[in-house]
């Protein structure tokens, strides 16, 4: 995909040393772009910017670009780009710690609608059930409308099941779903504190090409 040049308004270092003393931000300052975790990323067509333009946006102190990139609201957790990194660096905490800056600078993500509604449907049925997803989302997003013909034309040949399968006992699910609300909220409280210092952090590797 095209990108527009990015003409910075300004370059945040606090922005960048606060994400630096993060978690999985540690060894930052020494990606090399090599684009491994680029080219790990399965959702990386979606994103505006690539895991890779992302770490180096960082190390340019780019935060608004950074903050209002989708990048941080597609990654879906994967953890192939961490584990493929050959510089050690985590992309994937990465995004976890950009994502309660955004929140708290008021930036919301933009796909949270379709996020909500699968959420939401896996929770009370234990399965993602294709055409609940599908009738759930199009009522709270309007543009959906155009795509009712070929909704139709999916249910004509069978190719969208109005079946809803249910999980039989879902209270496990509930458990967990519990779990990930809580953990979620600490987390947020975690990230809001951390260290003063940056460790094994050496500055002179980044260079501004
Ligand atoms: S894999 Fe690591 S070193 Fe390579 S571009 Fe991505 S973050 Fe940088
Ligand atoms: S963790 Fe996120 S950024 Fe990394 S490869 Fe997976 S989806 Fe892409």
């Amino acid at each position: 995909m095209q990108r527009d040049t990015i003409i910075p308004e300004s370059r945040d270092t606090a922005f960048r040393d606060l994400i630096i003393r993060s978690p999985g931000g540690e060894k930052l300052l020494t990606c090399m772009q090599c684009g491994i975790c680029a080219g790990s990323c399965p959702v990386s067509h979606e994103m505006d910017y690539t895991p890779r333009q992302l770490v180096r946006m960082i190390q340019l102190g780019l935060k608004k670009e950074v903050l209002n990139s989708n990048t941080i609201w597609i990654c879906t957790d994967c953890f192939s780009c961490s584990v493929r990194c050959p510089r050690g660096i985590y992309p994937t905490e990465l995004m976890e710690t950009l994502k309660p800056i955004a929140m708290k600078e008021g930036i919301r993500n933009r796909n949270a609608k379709f996020d909500n509604v699968f959420a939401d449907v896996v929770k009370k049925n234990g399965r993602a059930s294709e055409f609940l997803l599908i009738s759930k989302y199009s009522i709270s997003e309007p543009g959906m409308i155009k795509q009712a013909p070929f909704g139709l034309a999916l249910i004509s040949k069978g190719k969208l099941p109005l079946s809803i399968d249910k999980m039989e006992d879902a209270r496990e699910l509930e458990a967990i779903f519990r779990i990930g609300e809580k953990t979620g909220e600490e987390a947020k409280v975690k990230k809001e504190t951390v260290p003063e210092k940056p460790e094994n952090v050496n500055e002179e590797e980044v260079t501004e090409k």
